[in-house]
């Protein structure tokens, strides 16, 4: 269920995880833990997989965001929702809250989880467990490019944080990660430790690199725990599985409770 999970008590009252495909129930591309595609997967595969990760995790809520590859960073604490599942499963299901649109997301609530959805694109999971906040951003090509990292960093730097580390979590590798050479250059231009060659000799980019520079130079100490979406069968790829690729997700929420233990008393 997880490729990274490391439980409140052990990272001063932060849960961090990313989960792999591996312990769900939908079936056919999307087996087995898909978190995302509810155009793709039965909505009740969604909830149950989703119901999985939360008993696993013992986070009380949970927040998520409409992804456009942007910077917008959306704090989970001002709309003051008690988001449901089928909030989380968002435009799939008639009724449903419309998530907002943003690619990071942050929150000072505890017992609120918020998370990101990924296939191949870097996830960030990010955490000031003194100052308690806790955010997560998705980082592909293109956001990493337009800095939604910094975006997400400051957003929570001006929400009281002080001292962030990041956990970089499970995407596709500079060795697999081809692009044409102009795309290729001009990432460079714009993020040199993203200049990447693949394993087969031609260009590509490193957005694990990229992200871990970024973050580094705002005075983040970052973690990467980051193995390649395309090699890992444990792990959904959107060039690996094609564009109907399931999704796995990075989950951060501030918590007093044990996997699988109490829960938060708010
Ligand atoms: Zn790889």
């Amino acid at each position: 269920m997880f490729a990274t999970f490391i439980e409140p008590a052990a990272n001063r009252g932060v849960g961090v995880a990313f989960t792999d495909r591996l312990g769900g129930v939908s079936t056919g591309p999307l087996a087995e833990l898909n978190l995302g595609r509810s155009d793709l997967d039965e909505l009740d595969s969604l909830r149950a997989n989703m119901a999985l990760v939360r008993q696993a995790s013992g986070f009380v809520r949970l927040a998520a965001v409409h992804q456009v590859h942007g910077t917008a960073v959306h704090l989970a604490d001002e709309d003051g929702r008690d988001w449901s599942c089928d909030d989380w499963i968002g435009d799939g299901v008639a009724g449903a809250q419309r998530l907002p649109v943003a690619d990071a997301i942050v929150t000072t609530t505890p017992g609120l989880a918020v998370m990101i959805r990924v296939a191949d694109c870097v996830p960030v999971v990010l955490a000031d467990q003194a100052a308690g906040i806790v955010g997560c951003a998705h980082a592909g090509r293109v956001g990493l490019l337009d800095a939604v990292l910094p975006g997400t960093v400051q957003a929570m730097y001006d929400a009281g944080a002080q001292q962030i580390t990041a956990w970089i979590g499970p995407h596709i590798c500079s060795d697999c990660y081809e692009v044409p050479s102009e795309m290729a250059d001009e990432a460079a231009d714009r993020l040199p430790e993203c200049r990447a060659i693949t394993r087969w000799g031609t260009p590509g980019i490193d957005l694990g690199a990229g992200a871990a520079a970024q973050l580094t130079r705002l005075g983040v100490q970052v973690h990467r725990v980051d193995p390649c979406t395309l090699t890992t069968p444990s792990l959904f790829s959107h060039r690996g599985d094609g564009p109907g690729a399931g999704r796995q997700i990075g989950l951060a929420w501030i918590g007093d409770c044990a996997p699988n233990g109490g829960r938060v008393a708010t």
